[in-house]
């Protein structure tokens, strides 16, 4: 018998096989994948986390009436008297935020106006209360004002910000609580979104054991389950618990037959290499059209995906570190697409690095990272992918490139918060 060299690296990439690169894997599963979900209509309140299935137009301008910015005395610009220090007559009355003044304000006068208050007739400038004085503090007939205001100073003009028919919201947005708020002035109460996608996750593995359960010194608790379901919540989309599975062919079978009437998609973990006992693969590969990718990635190899009876299944590495950088990479812009939301961009941040790593080429790597007091990228101190606390210790990820890199101290690299990725800091 001649075994090969010894290597020691459960990454090494084997010779002669095909190793695709992520930004090719990403190209493919955008390309083969749409939106998989119908319209509906929410009330505004329950808006928030939603995806818009058309394209919003204001059905009111904002501001609808040109108003004051702030508490003042109002008056028309062209009136002023042409003295380093204005005096105007006041009328009786005020304009108040919905209580406008009944009447138009006669040429060279000033009106006292208060915030979000409509412009009389005849106001085209405030004057703020900071830079006036009155003849009088409890009735005052006159007001006194250095020269030096822009014509239409202090004013909001109509339909500034947004104009009946402009389209204030693209199809397509996740709405956020601000997005509402522009509904709502906007005068939207009723909103056309897709319904929620509903994913499905599944965890298998003969030594998997629920949470909680009493376990064996052989079994280990399900630790993928319970933050794939939290993430697919904080996504916005409809968590579906399909529960777990012994590594058996045929348990395997009639759940994903199950859970194709109840989801849109499925997030599977564990038994997706092409081990004895890796029967996801087994099974998919032989009833589900089975498109292993073998991904040049760490970690995270191998990713399964298939369709179910349709139904899109994204076979996740067991390993909770590989299956949380699998599903944040690739699973979640997939899920995103089929959702109606489009594909969505990553936004990373140029920062220094607080280590070094020499990185070999072929393959992009997703180190757990979090930013130091010094505004550094720091990772944690184990690569190994079945380190869970050092999931939970980081807030985000460091992206290196496919190409070798020799990274030293204080080098730029790509940070990618996890919040750049949709979920909770
Ligand atoms: P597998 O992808 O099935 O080869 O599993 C890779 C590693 O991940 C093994 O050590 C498994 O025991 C572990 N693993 C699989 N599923 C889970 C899970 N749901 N929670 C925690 N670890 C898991
Ligand atoms: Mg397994």
């Amino acid at each position: 018998m001649k075994p090969p060299p010894l290597k020691n690296d459960c990454f090494a990439m084997p010779a002669g096989v095909d190793w695709t690169p992520v930004d090719l894997a990403l190209d493919r599963l955008r390309s083969g994948l749409a939106s998989v979900v119908a319209p509906t209509t929410v009330d505004l309140s329950q808006a928030g986390g939603r995806v818009l299935a058309q394209d919003i137009k204001a059905l009111r301008a904002n501001p609808p009436l040109a108003n004051s910015a702030v508490d003042g005395y109002g008056f028309a610009f062209g009136a002023v008297p042409d003295a380093d220090i204005c005096e105007l007559p006041l009328v009786v009355g005020r304009a108040a935020a919905g209580i406008p003044f009944d009447g138009s304000l006669p040429q060279g006068h000033a009106i006292r106006i208060l915030t979000g208050a409509a412009l009389p007739l005849g106001v085209d400038t405030v004057v703020l209360d900071e830079d006036t004085r009155l003849d009088t503090a409890d009735a005052p007939t006159k007001i006194a004002f250095h020269r030096g205001l822009r014509h239409g100073a202090n004013c909001r003009k109509a339909g500034e910000d947004f104009a009946v028919g402009d389209v204030i919201l693209p199809k397509s947005n996740h709405l956020g609580a601000a997005d509402l708020a522009l509904l709502a002035a906007s005068g939207h109460n009723v909103v056309p979104v897709f319904k929620r996608l509903r994913v499905g996750v599944l965890s298998t593995g003969s030594e998997v054991v629920p949470a909680g359960s009493a376990a064996t010194e052989g079994q280990i608790f399900d630790a993928n389950r319970p933050m794939l379901l939290d993430i697919i919540g904080q996504w916005g989309f409809d968590a579906v618990d399909l529960g777990h599975v012994d590594d058996d062919v045929d348990v395997l079978r009639d759940r994903l037959n199950d859970a194709v009437a109840q989801v849109d998609a499925i997030l599977t973990s564990g038994g997706a290499s092409a081990g004895d006992e890796d029967h996801v693969s087994a099974l998919l590969a032989a009833e589900g059209g089975l498109q292993t990718w073998r991904i040049a990635v760490k970690p995270g190899r191998p990713l399964a995906l298939a369709l179910w009876r349709g139904v899109p299944v994204f076979g996740l590495p067991g390993n909770p570190v590989a299956a949380l950088v699998c599903t944040l990479v690739f699973a979640r812009p997939s899920l995103c697409l089929l959702s109606g939301a489009g594909w969505p961009a990553r936004q990373g941040f140029a920062v220094p690095a607080a280590f070094s790593k020499t990185k070999k080429a072929g393959r992009r790597e997703f180190l757990r990272a979090r930013i130091n007091g010094d505004g550094q990228a720091e990772v944690f101190k184990s690569e190994g992918s079945g380190r869970i606390s050092g999931l939970s210790w980081a807030t985000g990820l460091v992206e290196l490139p496919d190409d070798a890199q020799d990274i030293r101290k204080n080098d730029l690299v790509q940070f990618l918060p996890y919040s750049e990725f949709g979920l909770r800091p």
